[in-house]
């Protein structure tokens, strides 16, 4: 008999009322390793009511004592990366080594967030008019939720739930309903570590579930993560209901190789890049432009022949466990089927497909939700191959004759997530940080993911919101600052 996840509301293990069950898959044999509930809108209230309930007395607790209980939940999950990393894999299809790294940025940012006696401090001026002093206090809002995707499914609510809970609001998680596994996993650490009733909820469902966290008017903001047009519409209802909102969306990050880029490194940092969890990355590369006839030809080539060394494997088996560089399959049939879908939009759109991972067969894994990797070249900007994210294994290669035209075609991308340049030249690489529009710029670093204290997201179609996730940033979002002007006349 397959577990039905609870939720977990006011410290309380509880079946929620009238919900549907969905079956949570493991995509590498498509074994049903669980049931997650499809909570009704009633779940969602019933939790905010309790963080409500807990904020008083969580937002007056002494701000080291809500970092003690953070770094009490770091060194509980500490105990348990191995399980965690476990459960990531069976429910997302990652290699281990992937969801290792996965634990290990959560537990970075959850060390950060200890930081916040110092991060969440206020300002003073003094004598800002005639013996008149200016304070700004940073004090905590109240009940944040925040509904997660499941291409990151325990790392991307650690962006932020930590800071939340240090900053002394009080907490409503959705976990992605096709990978919640490893979250609820979190849930019962953090019931674990002695944190008061209510302070940490965690409702599962999908979008009837998420979409009433825009609009209980308990909720003072909304964290997002997930596909562009699912952010636009939270950050409709975010400010339709004058709720704070950070919504981070779809990405289309390209790679640039100059002519001047070191081949061989540049290659193995690419393929990394590229077909790392399946190319179902938020910061997964999925275009590169080559500069230069030659160097299109010299980049193509070897691009393809190292793709189609890439390992495709069930990431659970013992033999590739430890390979640094495995690639699984893709979340689910639908996943797979949109993305076979725009393969065929290529070859129909007359881009030449010069990798085909259709119909690839993995030993033992007949029923498994894998493509193998895929390369399409004669792209050009403005096919539906180049201005669609379709994250999975799918690369597509266009020729630029200058740098400037290569910066161009990613400025006029209707995404800006990511974006490297690989070159020797500090010149083209200023430029390129300069002038791409793209929140996360690498410079001869495929995957130019933000480590956990500095600010992570990007731009255009890809954010829909003023504040980005981790580090100081976030710490803005969590708290409000209220403006103390103060005198004092002279005593007689
Ligand atoms: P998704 O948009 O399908 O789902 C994300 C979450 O939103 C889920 O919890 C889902 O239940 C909920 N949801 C779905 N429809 C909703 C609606 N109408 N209203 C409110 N909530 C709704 O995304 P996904 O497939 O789980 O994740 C993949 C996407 O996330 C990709 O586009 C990827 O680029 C993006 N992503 C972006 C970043 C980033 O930092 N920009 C990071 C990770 C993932």
């Amino acid at each position: 008999m397959t577990e039905t996840l609870p939720n977990y509301i006011n410290g309380q293990w509880t079946a929620p009322a009238g919900a549907e069950q969905l079956d949570i898959e493991n995509p590498t044999t498509t074994q049903t390793i669980g049931r997650v509930p499809l909570s009704t809108p009633d779940a969602i209230d019933e939790a905010v009511a309790a963080a409500s309930a807990a904020f008083p007395a969580w937002s007056n607790t002494p701000v080291t004592r809500r970092c003690e209980l953070l770094f009490r939940l770091a060194e509980r999950m500490r105990r348990d990366v191995d399980q965690l990393t476990r459960l990531i894999t069976e429910e997302n299809g990652k290699s281990l080594p992937d969801s290792r790294a996965e634990v290990k940025r959560a537990l970075e940012n959850l060390e950060v967030a200890c930081g916040t006696p110092v991060l969440s401090q206020g300002d003073k001026l003094v004598n800002g008019a005639a013996d008149i002093d200016g304070e700004v206090l940073r004090l905590p809002v109240g009940v944040f939720g925040m509904i997660a995707p499941f291409n990151f499914p325990l790392m991307v609510p650690f962006w932020f739930l930590p800071y939340a809970l240090a900053t002394g609001n009080t907490y409503v998680l959705k976990p992605s309903e096709q990978a919640p596994l490893s979250m609820h996993r979190v849930a019962q650490m953090i019931d674990e570590c002695g944190f008061p009733p209510g302070v940490f909820n965690l409702v599962h469902g999908d979008r009837v579930a998420a979409q009433r966290l825009s609009a209980n008017p308990d909720v003072a903001g909304v964290s997002f993560v997930g596909t562009s047009s699912v952010c636009r519409s939270v950050a409709v209802d975010c400010a339709g209901n004058n709720k704070r909102c950070q919504a981070l969306g779809s990405a289309k990050n390209h790679l640039v190789a100059m002519p001047d880029a070191k081949l061989e490194p540049m290659i193995r940092n690419m393929i990394t890049s590229c077909y790392g969890c399946a190319g179902q990355r938020c910061m997964a590369s999925s275009a590169i432009v080559c500069v230069g006839d030659e160097n299109h030809t010299r980049v193509s080539q070897a691009f393809i022949e190292a793709s189609k060394n890439v390992l495709v494997a069930n990431p659970l088996d013992p033999a590739v466990a430890d390979e640094a560089m495995v690639m699984g399959p893709v979340i689910s049939a639908r996943a797979k089927e949109s993305i076979l879908g725009l393969i065929q939009t290529g070859v129909d759109e007359g881009a030449t497909l010069a990798l085909d991972g259709r119909n690839l067969s993995v030993p033992d894994c007949n029923d498994g939700h894998f493509i193998g990797p895929t390369v399409f070249t004669d792209v050009t900007p403005g096919m539906q191959i180049h201005t669609t994210e379709i994250f999975g294994p799918v690369v597509v290669i266009l020729k630029a004759d200058s740098l400037d035209e290569a910066i161009n075609i990613i400025n006029d991308h209707q995404y800006g997530n990511g974006a490297s340049i690989y070159t020797q030249n500090g010149h083209h690489a200023r430029r390129f940080k300069l002038e791409t529009k793209a929140g996360m710029i690498g410079v001869n670093v495929g995957i130019p993911a933000p480590v956990a204290p500095l600010p992570f997201g990007g731009m255009k179609a890809s954010i829909f919101a003023d504040v980005k996730a981790q580090g100081r940033a976030v710490i803005q979002f969590f708290t409000e600052s209220k403006v103390i002007t103060e005198r004092y006349w002279p005593e007689d």
